[in-house]
């Protein structure tokens, strides 16, 4: 064996620095293994978004977690998050979508998430851009927001780093080892590292990485495109982070232009981050119908990433049954980057003290899915 660790974690995604940062806040000097480079991934890809207008208490939880600290970011890691308190607005236009909107803000609201109802008026007088003939009404919660993922990263990899943690960048995890059922160390392009402790978060990779030994992981990569405008003054800053729920289509401001995205649940499977531009017609289509100004925009560039979706849209965090002192932080389902404070904070818990106190972590265990203790998030874009 090369070299030992306190803990060693595979992906220098928001995920695994935010975990090396929690574990190096404890005392550990861990070691991050990121085949390129630092945030490269899907993170690098994401949209930002932050909110806490999910529909099961787990999730809520880690977003009520997550937005406390990006609130305080600056303090604890010396560094801006550059955190848009901006809100979220849900925009609902059939009658099914407003009753559930109306049963979530009642569930969301048992749990402290500040939540209003509005109706098609209301978004009118606050919002004059959007189309709202069609709207039932609207949900908005202004603590939500975004942030930018990859200033996010490298800050807890910074603050990871001056406690002693790793990041070897370009260094690809070609196996984990484990013997009798306990973890041992991996195999990577700089050698073998031995540790007691590893820690998958290697987003849509997870799977096959632990295949080997006997775990199979529930998670399917789905391709999911953003496009950015030219600068765009016809929208004012400080608009919310707008998903239309009829369409899939969602946008907010970025750097004075718009980002957009549309999710096509339709789309197959697929590891291929290449753009499809067939893609691009649909989503100015919807964006057209509900921000008629947007005809006078310009789409600047576009890109793709993968969300790493599991069957129930929550993450799989936590040990697996199979090998002691292996641990998985996967399955984001499109709300990895927001939720990323809370997993490392509990997963750091639960490596240290073999629970999580910060929020309960217990329903995404993998055992869930063995179980039949599975319970949909319904409010994924
Ligand atoms: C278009 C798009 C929009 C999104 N919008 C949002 C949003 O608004 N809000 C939100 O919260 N989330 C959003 N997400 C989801 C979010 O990006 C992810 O949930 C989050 O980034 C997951 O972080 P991660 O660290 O697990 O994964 P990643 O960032 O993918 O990191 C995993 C890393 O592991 C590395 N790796 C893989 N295999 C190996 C190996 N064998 N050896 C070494 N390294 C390896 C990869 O290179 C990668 O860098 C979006 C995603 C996409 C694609």
């Amino acid at each position: 064996m090369r070299e030992r660790a306190d803990a060693l974690i595979i992906g220098g995604g928001v995920i695994g620095a935010s975990i090396a940062y929690n574990l190096a806040l404890r005392g550990l000097k861990p070691v991050v293994f990121e085949r390129s480079l630092l945030g490269s991934g899907n993170t690098g890809r994401s949209a930002g978004g932050i909110r806490a207008q999910f529909t099961t208490e787990v999730n809520i939880r880690l977003s009520l977690y997550s937005i406390a600290f990006f609130e305080r970011f600056r303090e604890a890691l010396g560094a801006d998050a550059e955190f848009h308190r901006v809100g979220y607005l849900f925009l609902a236009t059939t009658p099914e979508h407003w009753k559930h909107f109306q049963d979530r803000v009642a569930f969301q609201r048992r749990f402290g998430v500040q939540v209003s109802l509005l109706t098609a008026k209301e978004v009118t007088a606050r919002w004059p851009f959007l189309r709202a003939d069609d709207l039932r009404g609207a949900t908005f919660s202004d603590r939500d927001g975004f942030a930018g993922p990859y200033e996010v990263t490298v800050a807890f990899a910074n603050a990871a780093k001056q406690r002693g943690a790793v990041f070897q960048e370009q260094a690809e995890v070609g196996g984990i080892m484990a013997e009798r059922g306990v973890v041992t160390g991996l195999r990577t392009s700089l050698g073998d590292f031995s540790s007691n402790v590893v820690v998958v978060a290697a987003g849509p990779e997870t799977p096959e990485l632990v295949r080997p030994l006997g775990i199979e992981v529930p998670v399917v990569p789905y391709r999911r495109h953003l496009y950015m405008t030219e600068t765009f003054p016809d929208i004012p800053d400080g608009i919310p982070f707008i998903i239309d729920s009829g369409t899939g289509l969602y946008f907010r401001k970025e750097t004075g232009g718009l980002m957009l995205g549309m999710v096509d649940k339709t789309d197959p499977p697929t590891f291929s981050m290449n753009v499809d531009d067939g893609y691009l017609e649909k989503l100015v289509e919807a964006a057209l119908m509900r921000v008629p100004v947007m005809e006078k925009a310009n789409i600047l560039n576009g890109w793709a990433g993968l969300y790493d979706t599991t069957p129930d849209h929550h993450a799989i965090l936590g040990r697996v049954d199979e090998v002691r002192g292996l641990y998985l932080a996967v399955g984001f389902s499109g709300h990895g980057f927001m939720h990323s404070p809370a997993v490392g904070a509990a997963l750091s818990e639960l490596i240290l003290d073999g629970a999580s106190r910060c929020v309960n972590i217990d329903a995404l265990s993998m055992n869930r899915f063995a179980a039949g203790a599975v319970v949909e998030e319904t409010n994924v874009i």
